[in-house]
């Protein structure tokens, strides 16, 4: 198969972590009999530099004429960089909500894994996370506080979860079509809990819990093996998977994709450009290897590939190799592009 992809390396870590993910798929594509043909697309401060702004709609157009896109993380320093004396709509940042926006990626999916060779780094104490934990967040994209264009029209003065109500019903449903395939869901606004229990009616194995989101937060350190999908808005859902992202011992392993009605994605890590590792050679590129599975998994159906991955990255890990965010005594300290290698030589 060719496998058309877009790639934004971005800015800080950005670069340094996909370019261990291009490794890695190159392998893959060695291995399984596939093509790799590569789109580079400018966004964020990167684009800034070269156009003026931080997404232009050419870039929005090579970026659909791809299968799927594979991004690092965009973003500087907000004290030194010169992006931030731009007016808001034109930093690095406003390119991100841009390509969401037209690319109408309205489903994130952010798995939180608890692998067991990283329980050390897990910041819980050890009854709590014993057997680990495997939760998936999905969060919706495209609406709520940062697209505030219907923020006031419901709002009634307690902020409790979904309060702000800056969904339609439309948006709401179609998140939660594409949620309601796993355990527990969570939500709380009264017009999110009335669409989402709904569209539960059409999937009767999927058990639906409502949960406000002070209370989830609390959960989620409290004992966070009961939660398998969490399904939100999208500021609570940014909330959440950071601190799911802690207790899983660090935002350089948790992979994320974004998803519209047809099967292509943007895949990125959960984290953001760390501009205070840049350029050390430092940088975790796990998260971003684990989201161009997801690619291979969501966009392009290769399952096999996918998990060919997910195994190499265990078998590196299980094999004592860490990068430092994730070190513990005993083990191996590698830097980014030693990481990439070993992952790469695991595919089978
Ligand atoms: P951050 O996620 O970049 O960094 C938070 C901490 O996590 C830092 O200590 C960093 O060193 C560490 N970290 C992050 N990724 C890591 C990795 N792969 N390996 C090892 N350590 C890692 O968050 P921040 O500092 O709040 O934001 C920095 C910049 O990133 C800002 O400009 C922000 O707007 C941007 N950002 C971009 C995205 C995105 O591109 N999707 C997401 C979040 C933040």
């Amino acid at each position: 198969m060719n496998l058309k992809i877009g790639v934004i390396k971005g800015d800080g870590i950005g670069p340094e972590i996909v370019t261990e993910a291009m490794k890695v798929l190159n392998k893959v594509a060695e291995v399984y009999g596939h093509t790799c043909d590569y789109t580079q697309l400018l966004m964020g401060g990167a684009s800034i530099d070269v156009h003026g702004v931080p997404l232009t709609d050419e870039t929005i157009a090579e970026a659909k004429a791809c299968d799927a896109v594979l991004m690092g993380s965009i973003g500087g320093d907000a004290k030194t960089s010169p992006w931030y004396k731009l007016e808001p709509s034109k930093r690095p940042e406003a390119g991100l909500l841009k390509i969401r926006k037209a690319l109408n990626l309205f489903a994130n999916l952010r798995p939180a894994v608890l692998y067991d060779e990283l329980k050390g780094a897990c910041p819980l104490k050890e009854e709590i996370t014993e057997g680990g934990f495997d939760m998936m967040i999905m969060r919706e994209l495209t609406g709520g506080l940062y697209f505030g264009e219907r923020k006031t029209e419901e709002v009634n003065g307690v902020m409790t979860a979904q309060d702000s109500l800056t969904y339609n019903e439309e948006e709401i449903r179609r998140i939660a079509k594409r949620g309601l395939d796993k355990a527990n869901v969570l939500d709380s606004s009264r017009l999110w809990r009335k669409v989402v229990e709904e569209v539960s009616k059409d999937y009767p194995e999927v058990t639906v819990e409502n949960m406000l989101v002070d209370n989830c937060a609390m959960q989620l350190v409290k004992d966070p093996k009961q939660f398998d999908v969490i399904l939100t808005e999208n500021m609570f859902g940014d909330i959440l998977s950071d601190e799911a992202s802690m207790v899983t011992g660090s935002i350089g392993m948790l992979a994320s994709a974004s998803l519209n009605e047809t099967k292509f994605g943007l895949y990125e890590p959960s984290g953001g450009s760390a501009p205070d590792i840049a350029g050390k050679g430092i940088a975790n590129p796990i998260a971003t290897i684990l989201s161009a599975a997801m690619m291979l998994r969501f966009s392009f159906d290769l399952d096999k590939e996918a998990d060919s991955i997910e195994a190499a990255v265990s078998k590196v890990l299980k094999d004592g190799y860490r990068t430092i965010d994730i070190m513990s005594d005993g083990k191996t300290q590698i830097g980014t592009e030693e990481m990439g290698s070993l992952i790469a030589a695991n595919i089978q």
